[in-house]
């Protein structure tokens, strides 16, 4: 009954066309098979595009996947880091998961929160406990949560407003100046849902809704997916970003879980989803999840799997993903561990949780660490992970301005694909990563940052300087000393 209180069909069949979704299984597979063997000379001339910020067409990412050169490999885990700091600088955004329910209806067989398993405990958090909760990961020094939501009456809309609100209620003091702080955006990781409940959710003041396919292979889809459950409706939730778009909500994000299926049928459902987005609304994705299926308290197939990525293919992903969608922003997260983390993060990666826990209660509680959706790699405080990003010559920012200030969805896209958002953010990160320094940061991290930022503010001044004296080189370091003193 509650099934079919929730799925609309008339707003799965509108965006058909001709009764067809915009997955062709067939005509990926193709592509992939068509990709085989290509040229230097081809990869080269794909990398050329990529770096002048277009989104890529099928054939040139099914290409890209079909390399087999290592030294072609090096040329493109390059090219994507040179991209990403093209388009976003070298900032890397941080965030913190809130998990507030285990209570899911649905039986995804990955999936240590579904029903069936009756191994797990069910919590659901009230809303003092979700303010204590916030408190706790305020404490870290963070600033961006996105708030986790299983399928379940009881976390309905109502639910999740309410818990949206209790985040924004909270001001905590900060540990090391008495400063207050709260949460300043607020992301959504939910089920699918009709377009008159994200308008809701819309005016509740959300930053990014984001809704992972799993996989867009519908064979394994419905495998995993039980057809009985609401998850195991394919075209509800291949459509759950169309509605989001419909209701307002301009800044969306895809991801798919690795190790379902063909990790080449992935990255290329991922293209198209993206295609599809550009295609209809004019913005792309606003940023893209690759998570890998990691072991869950009572899942055997998640033990089991026929199509584990191995951490190199899982690099080239990274890699693939970043050349094919370059104003995307790309999150990598605790569920790797701190050495994969580390190098994926230079293929192109744009954000990353830290001090992550995902058993509900997890932050104020230390409740249910062993029993977990799924299990993660990197268990470090934020503090901890911010000195590693700051060693490999990254700054990490808290900003989240642009949700403030209207800078979503075509908006924002469009500084991307011009270049200018990761110069205007620059700034940002600056601020409020000193921020961050003064309010919560260790006494290594603040001397590490204080570098960072001094690297940072000479590259801002030495921007600004050649944009006021165009006819003038060379004299910027004097001209920068001068400044400095
Ligand atoms: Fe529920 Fe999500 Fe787990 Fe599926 S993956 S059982 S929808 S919590």
């Amino acid at each position: 009954e509650w099934k079919e209180s929730v799925i609309d069909p008339s707003q799965i069949d509108k965006y058909l066309v001709d009764g067809e979704d915009f997955i062709c299984e067939d005509t990926i597979k193709q592509q992939i098979k068509d990709g085989e063997n290509p040229s230097d000379e081809y990869i080269e001339k794909i990398i050329q595009k990529a770096l002048s910020v277009h989104t890529l067409a099928p054939e040139e990412t099914a290409a890209l996947l079909n390399v087999k050169s290592p030294q072609m490999w090096d040329k493109i885990f390059a090219a994507a880091l040179e991209l990403k700091k093209k388009v976003y600088d070298n900032r890397i955004v941080f965030f913190a998961p809130l998990y507030c329910s285990n209570l899911c209806v649905n039986n995804c067989e990955y999936c240590g929160f579904r029903e069936k398993n009756c191994t797990e405990k069910r919590v659901i958090l009230d809303s003092d406990h979700i303010k204590r909760e916030t408190r706790s990961v305020l404490n870290e020094g963070h600033k961006r949560l996105i708030l986790v939501f299983g399928e379940h009456p009881k976390s309905d809309i109502d639910y999740m407003i309410d818990a949206i609100k209790a985040v924004y209620d909270v001001e905590a003091e900060a540990p090391k100046s008495g400063k207050l702080a709260n949460i300043r955006r607020v992301n959504i990781n939910a089920a699918p849902m009709s377009i008159e409940k994200l308008q809701r959710l819309k005016e509740t003041g959300i930053g990014t809704y984001q809704v992972f396919q799993e996989t867009y292979h519908k064979k394994t889809y419905s495998e995993v997916h039980p057809k009985n459950t609401l998850k195991g409706d394919y075209h509800w939730r291949l459509y759950a970003l169309h509605r989001a778009m419909e209701a307002g909500i301009d800044d969306v994000a895809i991801g798919a879980l690795f190790g379902l299926y063909d990790w080449k049928f992935e990255v290329m459902g991922l293209l198209y989803h993206t295609l599809e987005l550009e295609n209809r609304f004019g913005v792309g994705p606003h940023t893209i999840s690759f998570p890998r299926i990691t072991p869950a308290s009572g899942s055997d197939l998640s033990k089991n799997l026929p199509y584990q990525v191995s951490d190199e293919d899982f690099k080239k992903i990274v890699a693939i993903l970043r050349l094919s969608v370059p104003t995307a922003g790309l999150i990598i997260t605790a569920r790797e561990n701190p050495e994969l983390k580390r190098e994926v993060i230079k293929l192109g990666c744009t954000q990353t949780d830290a001090s992550t826990r995902i058993g509900i209660g997890g932050y104020s509680d230390q409740l249910n660490q062993d029993k977990q959706q799924f299990t993660i790699g990197d268990p470090r405080d934020l503090d901890d992970v911010i000195q590693e990003v700051l060693k490999e010559g990254f700054i990490p920012s808290f900003c989240t301005a642009g949700y403030r200030c209207g800078r979503t969805g075509e908006t924002i896209m469009g500084m991307l694909s011009h270049c200018v958002e990761g110069k205007f953010c620059k700034l940002n990160a600056v601020l409020t990563f000193k921020e961050y320094l003064y309010d919560y940061a260790s006494e290594e991290t603040r001397r590490l940052g204080e570098k960072v930022i001094e690297k940072e503010l000479k590259e801002i001044h030495k921007e600004q300087y050649f944009i006021d004296h165009p006819k003038l080189t060379g004299k910027f370091d004097q001209q920068f000393h001068d400044i400095t003193i």
